[in-house]
Parts: structure tokens; C-alpha cells; sequence
């Protein structure tokens, strides 16, 4: 069995597949640990308090290591399906197996906003883990009203950031419980407001805000920032599973049943690109069954 990408999900489905019997491997573009790498801090995968995202990857690369090799830095660029076997080529080697688990996971959805790919990298992220040091005291904004836009806010404005989150509703959409936090860490929200341009010199000075007052009336402001974190949602990495033929809903997210099969015979799904309930604890879950459904497959 081969195992596209080594976030928690395709690593938990690497050892169960070893543990069921079947000789697996994971192959992975990057670095494992997928985005769950970002994630500054993680409160609700059992058994730990509060971890942070990379810690948590990190175990479970250590863990899971112990039974299936993860390849880093081995990109699948091609998967061919015949009757009885599968064929993976990656740009390292080429790969006879047969069956393959798709984890390919999700990617930052990009805002639109003009600036935004100009100050890619200079005062523009998509990830407060990664770049929040650099902005240590200094004013920032956060886009978005999720999960993950609460808890970028949470971890900018501990590190000492001055931070205002930026939303276009007036209503958050993240847990209670995270809202409950941002109260109290004193963090300033601008409801109702898009970011309509980010500008700058060499790097990010400020965003044009357009804003929606109490009436519906529209205003324009401009409020001056060092960083811009966008964290406005993700999209599937699933351009390998369409080109395959693997079938995925109106947005792009690989289909699968319960034992996380695809439509495809002996191809499997697991974790964010699956879409649903984007948790650490769910891609692991979902790891696990694909690697038994394939080794009942097999059988
Ligand atoms: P999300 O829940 O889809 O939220 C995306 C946010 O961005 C929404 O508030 C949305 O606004 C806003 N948005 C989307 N497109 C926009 C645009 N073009 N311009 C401005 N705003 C835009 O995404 P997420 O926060 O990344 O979370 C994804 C999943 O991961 C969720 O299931 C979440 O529960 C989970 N997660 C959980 C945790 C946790 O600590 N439990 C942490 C991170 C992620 P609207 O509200 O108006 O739609």
C-alpha cells in the first residue's frame, strides 16, 4: 500500500496498515506533519492538555515510525490505475502497488485582495506560527472569523503583537470557547469589514479597509499594520485524485463512504481532503480505517 502524504492522517494510516500485514510505504512532498505543523496550539486531541501542533506531529511521526517509513521530500506527481495494480510514479521512483490512501490535505484559500501575492512573504502569511516572531510589539491583523483566525488572533497577540481581527460578518464562527478567549485577551475586532487592498513599499504598511456601519452604509479606512495573517479557510489538494479519476464533491473534496473508499476499486481517502470535521483526532480516525479497509480489501 502506498500512502500519499504524511500529515496525521496518512501517518496513522502508514502504521495501521504495517500492523495489519500489509508492506506499506508513505510517501511525502514535504515535511511530515502536514498543517497541522501551524497549528499553534492544540486543545482538544485527547490525552493532552494542550500540545502544540508541531510537538503533536512530531510524536506522532516518532510514533508511527517505529512501524512505516515516511519518504520526505518525495512528491507524487502521477498515480495510473490498471485492473490489478496501481501505479505511483513520484519524481524520486515509480511504484507498483496495490492499493493507495490519498491524504493529501488542504491548502490556505487565498483572500484576493489586491497586494496580496505582491506582499507574499513581506508582511503577508498565512501561518501565525511560522512568521508571528517577526512582528514581536508591533500592530497586526488577522483576516477571517473561524477556528483557526481566533487562534492565530490568541497566539499573535501572546507573543506581544498588537493585533486587530477583521471580519466580514458580525457574527464569529469559531468555538465559543475560543470567543470566550478573545474577549479576554483584549484583542480589537473590526466587524463587518473586507480587506479591500494591502499596501506597502518593500513591505506591508497598512490595509484599506471597506467597512459596513449599523445602516448598511459603506466606509473606507485605511489601518496601519506591519503583518497580515490570512486564515480564512482551506481548499483541497486533490488535483492527483481528479486527474485519476477519483471522484470529489462540488468543492473539491475527495468522496468517500464510512470505510473511507473512494469511488475508485482499492483507492482510499483520509483526513482534510475529505473534507468535514477539520480536526487532528478525525484525520487520524480516518487514517486508520482506510488502512483496514484496504487490508480487508486485499484479504
Ligand atoms: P472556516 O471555519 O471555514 O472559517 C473561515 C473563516 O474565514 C470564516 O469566518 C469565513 O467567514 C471567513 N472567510 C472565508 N472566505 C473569506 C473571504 N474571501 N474573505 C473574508 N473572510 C472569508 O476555516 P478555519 O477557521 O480554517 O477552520 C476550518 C476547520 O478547522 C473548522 O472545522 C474548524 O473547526 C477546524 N479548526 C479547529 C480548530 C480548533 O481549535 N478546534 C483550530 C483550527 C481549525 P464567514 O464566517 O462569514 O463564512
Amino acid at each position: 500500500m502506498i500512502v500519499v502524504g504524511a500529515g496525521p492522517a496518512g501517518m496513522t494510516a502508514g502504521m495501521y496498515g504495517v500492523r495489519s500485514g500489509l508492506k506499506t510505504l508513505v510517501l511525502e512532498k514535504g515535511i511530515s506533519g502536514g498543517l497541522s505543523n501551524e497549528a499553534p496550539e492544540i486543545e482538544n486531541y485527547p490525552g493532552f492538555n494542550r500540545v502544540g501542533g508541531m510537538e503533536l506531529a512530531s510524536k506522532i511521526k516518532e510514533h508511527v515510525s517505529r512501524y512505516v517509513e515516511i519518504r520526505e521530500l518525495e512528491k507524487v506527481e502521477k498515480i495510473e490505475v490498471s485492473s490489478n495494480e496501481l501505479v505511483v510514479t513520484s519524481d524520486k521512483n515509480s511504484y507498483h502497488t496495490r492499493a493507495v490512501v490519498m491524504s493529501t490535505g488542504t491548502r490556505h484559500r487565498r483572500l484576493g485582495a489586491k497586494g496580496e501575492a505582491e506582499f507574499a512573504g513581506r508582511g503577508v502569511s498565512y501561518c501565525a506560527t511560522c512568521d508571528g516572531f517577526f512582528f514581536k510589539n508591533k500592530p497586526v491583523a488577522v483576516v477571517g472569523g473561524g477556528d483557526s483566525a481566533v487562534r492565530e488572533a490568541l497566539y499573535l497577540q501572546n507573543l506581544g503583537c498588537r493585533v486587530t481581527l477583521i471580519h466580514r460578518r458580525d457574527k464569529l464562527r469559531a468555538e465559543r470557547y475560543l470567543q470566550q478567549k478573545l474577549v479576554d485577551a483584549g484583542v480589537t475586532i473590526r466587524w463587518n469589514s473586507v480587506v479591500k487592498e494591502i499596501k506597502g513599499d518593500k513591505v506591508v504598511k497598512s490595509v484599506i479597509l471597506d467597512s459596513k456601519g449599523s445602516k448598511g452604509e459603506g466606509a473606507e479606512s485605511e489601518l496601519p499594520i506591519a503583518g497580515l495573517f490570512i486564515s480564512i479557510g482551506e481548499e483541497p489538494n486533490s488535483e492527483l485524485a481528479a486527474k485519476m479519476g477519483v471522484a470529489l464533491d462540488a468543492n473539491g473534496y475527495i468522496i468517500t463512504d464510512k470505510s473511507q473508499r473512494t469511488n475508485l476499486k482499492h483507492v482510499y481517502a483520509a483526513g482534510d481532503v475529505t473534507g468535514g470535521v477539520r480536526q487532528v483526532v478525525v484525520a487520524c480516525a480516518e487514517g486508520a480505517v482506510a488502512a483496514l479497509s484496504a487490508y480487508n480489501d486485499l484479504l
